[in-house]
């Protein structure tokens, strides 16, 4: 799960980073209200949607008047962004985060992540700051720094202080430096995060470190548990059809290929898609319904794709283990008396009670095409786009 800049920055000033002073705004008076309350002389207007790269897209804007604070908010509120991490679809802006502007002396690059072949947290920095770490690691790769923290022991004072020098900060700072550092290191390991980046990390013409600009993101599988977390999600800027998989108890990728597919289980799915692969097919989506798919499941699963626009064809692959194929069949015969659905269908089950869903099937007159193996629902599957 992402979260804003805004709720990252509030994090990890919890966990004794520096960050500007700033507030959230939803509209222009608002954000004009925001900025007399911040003080000061110049304002940083920031559109808050789950990406990087606002700046280059016109979704970072400097203001000089509180009036400009709230133009720039009327300008951005509302608009669809496309920065080159959202897609050709984009993002709609819904929050305003104004900020004191800060005076940069100095841009840095930090950022932490999972390094699951060393099965440790990898801290990255730059003295490079302000361009995306890909960028960083095409033209100043010399200037890269890494640093692993063993998971058991924690980050250690030393291990700070080194990230600090390495990043040529002045004697002076470097106390402080480490405490940012360890700081962000905190809030990654304590929150149970998957990705901190903090870019740029400046000092400013007063020898402040602060964090101008923050992501974070955090593992799903560990929400259950973090609840001051979990209710920072907004889901405005997720894939919607994931949401509504998501709300449903689905397991859904969407992807961008032109096969939508409902399949059980998730080795089965990943199957599934090298198969189409290999039929010179693409896959519109990853769907695993579970295990123990009920026919209510089914019909969501149906729905959910069929909202899918890019979906040419529908590709059903059951291996009925703990399922069965008669309770699936229903299931497909419901959906298909529910919903209506305008591409091919193309249908394999296999394992139990085959016979008795393949019976389902065909007694119910619905129109589909059926397939014995994976192959042979693949090839199918691609072949029915053609038709
Ligand atoms: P991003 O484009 O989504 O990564 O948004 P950032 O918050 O990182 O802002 C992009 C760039 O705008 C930064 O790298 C800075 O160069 C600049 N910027 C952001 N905030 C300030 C500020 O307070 N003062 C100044 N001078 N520049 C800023
Ligand atoms: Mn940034």
């Amino acid at each position: 799960m992402d979260i804003h800049e805004y709720q990252a920055k509030k994090i990890l000033s919890d966990f004794g980073v520096t960050i500007p002073r700033g507030g959230i705004a939803y509209s222009p008076e608002n954000a004009e209200n925001k900025a007399r309350e911040i003080g000061g002389t110049k304002w940083v207007v920031k559109a808050q949607i789950h990406s990087g790269a606002r700046g280059k897209a016109g979704g970072i804007i400097l203001c000089d008047t509180p009036l400009a604070v709230a133009q720039a908010t009327d300008k951005l509120l509302g608009k669809k962004l496309v920065t080159n991490q959202t897609g050709p679809e984009g993002k709609i802006v819904n929050r305003i985060y104004i900020e004191e502007a800060t005076e940069i002396k100095k841009e840095l690059y930090l950022g932490l992540v999972f390094d699951r072949s060393s099965e440790s947290i990898m801290v990255v920095a730059s003295t490079e700051g302000g361009m995306s770490v890909e960028e960083i690691a095409k033209q100043k790769p010399e200037t890269i720094i890494r640093s692993k923290i063993e998971v058991a022991v924690g980050m250690q004072q030393f291990q700070a202080r080194e990230i600090a020098f390495g990043l040529g900060i002045e004697a002076q700072l470097i106390r402080r430096a480490a405490e940012t550092i360890i700081g962000c290191y905190r809030a990654f390991s304590e929150l149970d995060a998957t990705m901190v980046e903090v870019n740029p990390l400046v000092i400013s013409n007063q020898d402040q470190i602060l964090a101008l600009d923050c992501k974070m993101s955090f593992d799903n599988n560990a929400l259950f548990r973090r609840n001051q977390v979990s209710e920072l999600r907004d889901k405005t800027q997720e894939n919607s059809n994931e949401v509504y998989a998501s709300d449903r108890g689905l397991n859904y990728v969407s992807l961008e290929g032109n096969i939508g597919n409902i399949i059980n289980g998730a080795g089965l799915a990943m199957a599934s898609m090298d198969m189409i692969k290999l039929a010179g097919g693409e896959p519109a989506n990853f769907l695993d319904v579970g295990g123990g798919a009920t026919p209510e499941k089914i019909v969501k699963a149906f729905k959910l794709i069929s909202m899918d626009e890019k979906v040419k064809v529908i590709l059903v692959n059951i291996f009925a283990g703990i399922n069965r194929c008669d309770w699936v069949a229903e299931g497909i015969v419901q959906a298909l008396q529910k919903i209506e659905i305008k591409v091919p269908l193309v249908i394999r089950l296999a394992g139990t009670n085959v016979e008795k869903g393949n019976q389902i099937l065909k007694e119910s007159k619905i129109n589909y095409i059926e397939a014995k193996t994976l192959e042979e629902a693949a090839n199918k599957a691609v072949k029915a786009i053609g038709n």
